[in-house]
């Protein structure tokens, strides 16, 4: 069978990567017919706008796509690509794994967790009024009258929607990863005591939906904060952590950090009618064009495509080539070596390559 997946290489550090990422999935012998597309900082310059059409297009029509990370401007400039994709092609769940590979450097020596990440509403959603303008004196003023409560003149203000349609899925479609993945719990994490029609409505319906899986999978809920603690001290005690968006989007940062950092964490955005596979590290714009960083999370992310494309055995044999790399820690990027500074460190192609043979072997 032959498959047909858009690839979008994207800004800084993600020509590189994604081109790893490639060559690592052709390996296994996997038929695929990539379709490439541009998106950020070059589809910009060339058609006037970071996201055009045809890319949104071609991941309707190819419904699996792997991603480069793309530059957001920070506090001005076009709106995240990464959220408009998501949001245009309502992916929904965010499927983060968080695992430990031997050769990693990490203060832990027991993490496997998997962060599944509301993807469409929360902060996220993009409600936002600018300090000053005549609509946000205006939603101040609509907000006070109905609330009651008293907000600052000179506020700028966001807007957070959590529904029961959005929490009920992305809870559902934690449990279901939980039981199709054989794990034993799922863990709703909030800020409900606080923030109790929000984060109350998303913990309220986890509950619900937890109810419909008590048999087969274990649920418990953590706010926030003490979750964070929790995952410092003990991430072995967690393994399917789901929550809303702008929490998922920290937690699985931190998460990375347990497994030795962003360059060894893969991640996956799904929806009903598409998926688009993607690392959780940025552009690292200051290793741009150095074939210097890790490809391993790119790669690794190329291992959840294959495991949704339900290429398991290409999927298993390419992540043990992974592990079986790093395990042996020769031909790994610096990130991977005990110094930074260790000239015997391979670039970004070179590591790889190093994964190509092993496959092959
Ligand atoms: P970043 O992840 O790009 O880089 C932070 C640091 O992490 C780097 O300086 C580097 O030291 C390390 N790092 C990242 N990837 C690595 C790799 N593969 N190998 C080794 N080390 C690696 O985060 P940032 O600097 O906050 O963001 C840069 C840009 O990327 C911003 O414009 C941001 O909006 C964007 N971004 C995009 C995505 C995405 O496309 N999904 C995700 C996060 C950030």
């Amino acid at each position: 069978m032959s498959y047909k997946v858009t690839l979008i290489p994207g800004d800084g550090i993600g020509r590189e990567v994604s081109l790893a990422a490639k060559r690592c999935v052709d390996a296994t012998g996997v038929k695929i017919e990539w379709e490439e597309q541009i998106a950020g900082e070059e589809a910009l310059a060339k058609f006037g706008t970071p996201l055009p059409e045809q890319v949104l297009d071609s991941i309707r029509k190819n419904k699996i796509a792997i991603k480069g990370p793309i530059i957001t401007p920070v506090g001005k400039g076009f709106r995240s690509v990464n959220v408009q994709m998501r949001m245009a092609m309502d992916l929904y769940a965010c499927l983060r794994p968080c695992k430990l590979y031997k050769g990693v450097k990490t203060k832990y020596s027991q993490v496997d967790l998997v962060v599944v990440r509301e993807n469409t509403e929360d902060l996220y959603a993009g409600i936002e009024f600018s300090e000053g303008r005549d609509k946000t004196k205006e939603t101040i003023k609509c907000i006070e009258k109905l609330s009651g409560a008293s907000v600052r003149q000179d506020s700028a203000i966001g807007i957070k929607p959590i529904s029961i349609t959005a929490s009920k899925r992305i809870v559902k479609f934690a449990f279901d990863y939980a039981v199709k993945n054989k794990r034993k719990k799922v863990t709703a994490v909030h800020k409900a005591n606080i923030m109790k029609e929000t984060d109350g409505l998303f913990l309220k319906v986890a509950r619900e939906v937890a109810e419909g899986y008590r048999c087969q999978v274990e649920f418990e809920d953590r706010i926030v904060d003490n979750m964070c603690m929790q995952l410092v001290q003990k991430p072995e005690l967690y393994d399917v952590l789901v929550l809303p968006n702008l929490y998922g989007d920290i937690l699985s940062d931190l998460c990375a950090g347990l497994v030795g950092g962003l360059g060894v964490a893969p991640g996956a955005n799904i929806g009903d009618s598409a998926a688009l596979f993607e690392a959780v590290h940025g552009s690292a714009p200051k290793y741009a064009g150095l074939n210097k960083v890790n490809p391993m999370a790119m790669i690794l992310s190329g291992v959840l495509m294959l495991r949704h494309m339900g290429e398991t055995d290409a999927a298993d044999r390419l992540e043990k080539a992974v592990s079986a790399v790093v395990a042996e820690g020769k031909d790994v990027t610096y990130d991977l070596k005990p110094d930074r500074n260790d000239p015997t460190a391979v670039g970004t192609s070179q590591m790889a390559d190093a994964i190509i043979a092993k496959l092959k072997k």
